[in-house]
């Protein structure tokens, strides 16, 4: 039997990632990846998890070394762009866009998850990793560090012996099941995707000119383009191979699952929902490449790191919420990075129980935080206004603190953590109340806000504090992190107060100078006259450049006098 210090269960993105970034630590590392599939991966119509954002793109160009590969042989990406419902489905150009308009700073990308898969493979047995093809594991077996692994290469049943066991088996989550960790999730989606021979260039689907020139040639092209009405959307992401994958994403209340969970039906249903997409792309089964489906995506996990017994759940086989932003490669970033640390440090001959519990505390408590961001919220998914803020929102969330504290080095920063997240009045902890409560206003504004909007377009990075908070993702903050964090709260909060006070004016007929503390906010509708008493103290008053931004949000030229 051979004895290896990480063996990994599964050849995904999230194994072949992990054991590139162990070795680049320690090349002499000893690490196994065993992949069930047989052969190299299609090229294409392989997997979906093809459009990354910041989190993800630093991860591979800065962590693991990729950009040279990622400019050469797959797609610069240019952000995500959504398109809202309009009365005229058919026409594009009515439809609200929301993108950015000019390059964007930081590289992100479209990967190709066949040619991606492959090349990974050939980085690591160049760096050293062994990886067996065509070996399907069975079972493992936990002893406190002298751990084994079952599995069956080519009709032969083998065994290993290895110090750490890292679960990267995706949906068959092997260490998840064989340890009964599966934890439910009510978060009730299912997704339907297929990729298309060609490419799809919706700057191609309006014939207005005046619609055309609002973007660089190309730039609509490079987004990950999402198409948005009651209860669903669906994407569009193009290929290094030039082809294209599209994919229907559905709350189940709405959407039932067999009204597209075949190809026959997927395509009757995009002709109902997104007609235009009938009319412009070849959907004719030649032009085909594959059709796959998933039931209740949404998973979750009791549990994912373990330092006594040494193993540990990357990728999906750990926890998974929603696609809408892509976050697939950024949760598998984060969980690498927790991994790989402690990994690297317990081959040292460092005790790492206590650090891997409380990366698994930051690890699920962070995924914990995301649940409201997607529940319930494919209700508000036909309503251009209540979207067009929740995304502004949720970006400005996501760029304020998870990306910076990433990029920074700080989730393995002990003191750190615990500064950020155990106090009970800590700043971690004011950042997912001030989140909660955000969501359940966006749901409690829902039917008082019902217009369809058209014809309009809408930059993210036209609003000052989000191109400031963008901009500074990859700056190296140093000692000033927790200050950073800080200012970057505070800018939510004034955020927060302002969406409040616009939403109460709307609804309920308050002054836009209302005093607002944002993590008491609560629209009380039914009772008009229930106005929140703030003290001056808890008051977050109202700012400029938040009232300028919310004016810009909700398309408005005016800007109410402060
Ligand atoms: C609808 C949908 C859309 C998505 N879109 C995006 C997106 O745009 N961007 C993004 O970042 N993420 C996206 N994701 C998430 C993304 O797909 C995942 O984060 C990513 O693919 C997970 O990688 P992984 O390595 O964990 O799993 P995988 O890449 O699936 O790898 C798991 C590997 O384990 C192997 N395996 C399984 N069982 C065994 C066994 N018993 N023995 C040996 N090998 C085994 C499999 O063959 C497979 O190769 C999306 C998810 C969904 C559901």
């Amino acid at each position: 039997m051979q004895q290896y210090d990480v063996t990994i269960l599964g050849g995904g993105l999230a194994a072949l990632t992990l054991s590139i970034q162990i070795k680049l630590k320690n090349p002499n590392a000893k690490i196994l990846v065993l992949e069930k599939r047989k052969s190299e991966a299609t090229v294409a119509a392989h997997k979906v998890g093809e459009s990354t954002v910041e989190l993800a793109g630093y991860y591979f160009r800065e962590i693991l070394g990729l950009g040279k590969y990622l400019d050469e042989f797959e797609l610069p990406k240019h952000g995500l762009r959504y398109y809202f419902k309009s009365n005229n489905k058919n026409d594009i150009t009515t439809r609200v866009e929301l993108g950015p308009r000019n390059w964007l700073k930081y590289h992100t990308y479209q990967v190709d998850r066949g040619t991606f898969e492959n090349f990974l493979i050939k980085k690591n047995l160049e760096l050293g990793t062994e990886i067996v093809l065509d070996a399907r594991v069975t079972d493992v077996e936990l002893g406190n560090g002298n751990n084994a692994v079952k599995y069956v290469e080519g009709g032969t049943a083998k065994t290993v012996t290895t110090s750490w066991i890292v679960d990267a088996s995706s949906r068959m989550s092997l260490l998840k099941r064989k340890l009964g960790f599966e934890k439910p999730i009510e978060h009730n989606c299912n997704s339907a995707w297929f990729r298309v021979k060609g490419v799809v260039d919706v700057a191609k689907w309006g014939n207005n000119k005046e619609w055309q020139n609002q973007l660089p040639d190309r730039l609509r092209y490079l987004s990950t383009v999402h198409f948005l009405d009651n209860g669903y959307w669906v994407w569009i992401i193009p290929l290094g191979s030039k082809n294209t994958s599209i994919g229907i994403v559905a709350d189940q209340d709405i959407h039932p699952f067999d009204t597209y969970n075949t190809l026959e039906t997927a395509m009757e249903w995009l002709k109902t929902n997104e007609p235009q997409f009938c009319k412009e792309i070849d959907l004719s089964p030649e032009n085909i490449l594959d059709f796959k489906i998933l039931k209740h995506f949404a998973h979750h996990s009791e549990r994912l790191f373990d330092g006594y017994q040494k193993w540990a759940a990357t990728g999906e086989a750990g926890a998974f919420l929603d696609p809408f932003y892509s976050p697939g490669s950024d949760l598998i970033s984060l969980s690498n990075t927790l991994i790989s640390d402690v990994i690297l440090r317990s081959l040292k001959g460092e005790d790492v129980a206590f650090r891997a519990d409380v990366y698994e505390q930051t690890y699920l408590g962070l995924i914990d935080s995301w649940i409201p961001i997607y529940k319930d919220k494919y209700k508000l998914m036909g309503n251009t206004q209540i979207m067009v803020l929740k995304i502004f929102w949720d970006w400005a969330v996501y760029w304020s603190v998870p990306t910076v504290l990433f990029t920074n080095n700080a989730f393995t920063d002990l003191n750190l953590v615990k500064k950020l997240f155990s106090a009970p009045d800590g700043l971690g902890r004011k950042f997912g109340k001030l989140g909660n409560r955000v969501q359940q206003l966006l749901l409690d504004w829902r039917p008082y806000e019902n217009k369809v909007l058209e014809g309009k377009y809408i930059d993210p990075f036209d609003l000052e504090y989000l191109r400031k908070l963008q901009y500074e993702i990859e700056m190296n903050q140093g000692e000033n992190l927790i200050d950073k964090m800080a200012e970057n709260i505070s800018l939510l909060e004034k955020f927060a107060a302002e969406i409040f006070r616009k939403i109460s004016a709307e609804v309920k007929g308050t002054d836009m100078n209302l005093k607002v503390n944002p993590y008491e906010m609560v629209l009380d509708v039914e009772n008009k006259l229930n106005i929140p008493e703030v003290s001056d103290e808890h008051n977050v008053a109202p700012d400029k450049m938040m009232r300028e931004a919310v004016a810009t949000i909700w398309f408005e030229n005016e800007i109410v006098k402060l």
